[in-house]
C-alpha cells in the first residue's frame, strides 16, 4: 500500500484537480497523520499506521514559512490561484487554526490579493465558535458530509470520537449557505460489509440534507488514489454525472471530479 504524507508547514505548489495552483498549508506533522476521522479511503492511511513524532507547528512557524514562500513566489511572478489547509490531517485541529486562518488572510492581501484561501475539513469541529467564524473568513469553506447514513459513517469515514450527523448538519446549517460540501462515492466492501453511497437509500436523505443546507457549491468525486483498504472501488463517471444534475436541480452549483 501507498500513502502520501505532505511536507510540513508549506508544500506545493501544486496542480489540484478543482482548485488550480495551489499552495498547501500542512497544519500537522510531517511524519505522519493527525485526523478526528480515519476514512478508509484516506491518501494518508491508516491513522494507527501513522503514527506521529513530531509536533504540531507553531502558528509563528505556519506563518514564517508562508510569509517567505508567497514573497519568494511574487517576486519570481509565479501564479498562485488559492493556498489551500490540507494536509496530514484535520487542520482545524490545531490548536491556533483561527489565527493562522487570520495571517494567511493577511499574507494572501499582501502578495496574491485574487488568491483564494480554501480550506478542506472533515467539519468535526466545525460547531466550535473559533473554528466556525475562522470557516467564515475564508473563501471557500470546503467541509466533509460523505452520506447522512450512521451505519455508512461508522464503517468508511469512522469518526474517531463522537459524531452526531444530524447536530453536524444543523451545525452546517448556520453558516448561512457560506459553506462548500464535498462528498466522495465509492463502492466496496470491508469488514464484511458492502456498501454503495450512490444508491437511492444513500442519495435521498443527502440531497434532503443538501436542500437544508443550502451551500454556496458542491463537489463529488470519486476515489482517486490507491486507498488503504483494498476491494475499494470508483462510482463510475456516469453515475458522478447524474448525481450532480440532482444536485443542479436544487438550484445548487455542483462539480464532478472522475
Ligand atoms: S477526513 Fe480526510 S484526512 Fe481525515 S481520515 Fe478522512 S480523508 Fe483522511
Amino acid at each position: 500500500m501507498s500513502t502520501i504524507l505532505f511536507p510540513a508547514p508549506i508544500f506545493g505548489p501544486v496542480h489540484s484537480r478543482r482548485l488550480g495552483v495551489s499552495l498547501g498549508v500542512n497544519l500537522l506533522p510531517a511524519d505522519g497523520k493527525l485526523c478526528t476521522f480515519d476514512c478508509i479511503y484516506c491518501e494518508c492511511g491508516f491513522n494507527a499506521a501513522g503514527r506521529t513524532r513530531s509536533p504540531i507547528p507553531t502558528r509563528q512557524m505556519v506563518t514564517d514559512a508562508l510569509a517567505e514562500t508567497l514573497r519568494e513566489m511574487h517576486s519570481a511572478g509565479k501564479p498562485l490561484d488559492v493556498i489551500t489547509f490540507a494536509g496530514n490531517g484535520e487542520p482545524t485541529l490545531h490548536p491556533d487554526f483561527a489565527a493562522v486562518i487570520d495571517d494567511t488572510l493577511a499574507l494572501r492581501d499582501r502578495y496574491f490579493p485574487l488568491a483564494k484561501v480554501s480550506v478542506l475539513s472533515n467539519a468535526t469541529f466545525s460547531h466550535r465558535p473559533a473554528v466556525r467564524e475562522a470557516l467564515m473568513r475564508v473563501d471557500n469553506n470546503i467541509l466533509k458530509l460523505d452520506t447522512v447514513d450512521a451505519e455508512f459513517i461508522r464503517l468508511v469515514d469512522r469518526p474517531v470520537g463522537a459524531y452526531d450527523v444530524e447536530q453536524l448538519i444543523e451545525t452546517l446549517c448556520t453558516f448561512n449557505g457560506k459553506v462548500q460540501i464535498q462528498t466522495i462515492f465509492l463502492t466496496g466492501e470491508f469488514e464484511g460489509k458492502t456498501f454503495d453511497n450512490s444508491t437511492e437509500r444513500y442519495l435521498l436523505p443527502w440531497l434532503d440534507a443538501l436542500r437544508r443546507i443550502q451551500p454556496e457549491q458542491v463537489y463529488v468525486y470519486t476515489i482517486d488514489r490507491e486507498t488503504p483498504a483494498k476491494h475499494l472501488c470508483k462510482t463510475p463517471p456516469a453515475t458522478l454525472d447524474a448525481i450532480a444534475e440532482r444536485v443542479r436541480a436544487l438550484g445548487m452549483p455542483c462539480s464532478v471530479s472522475y
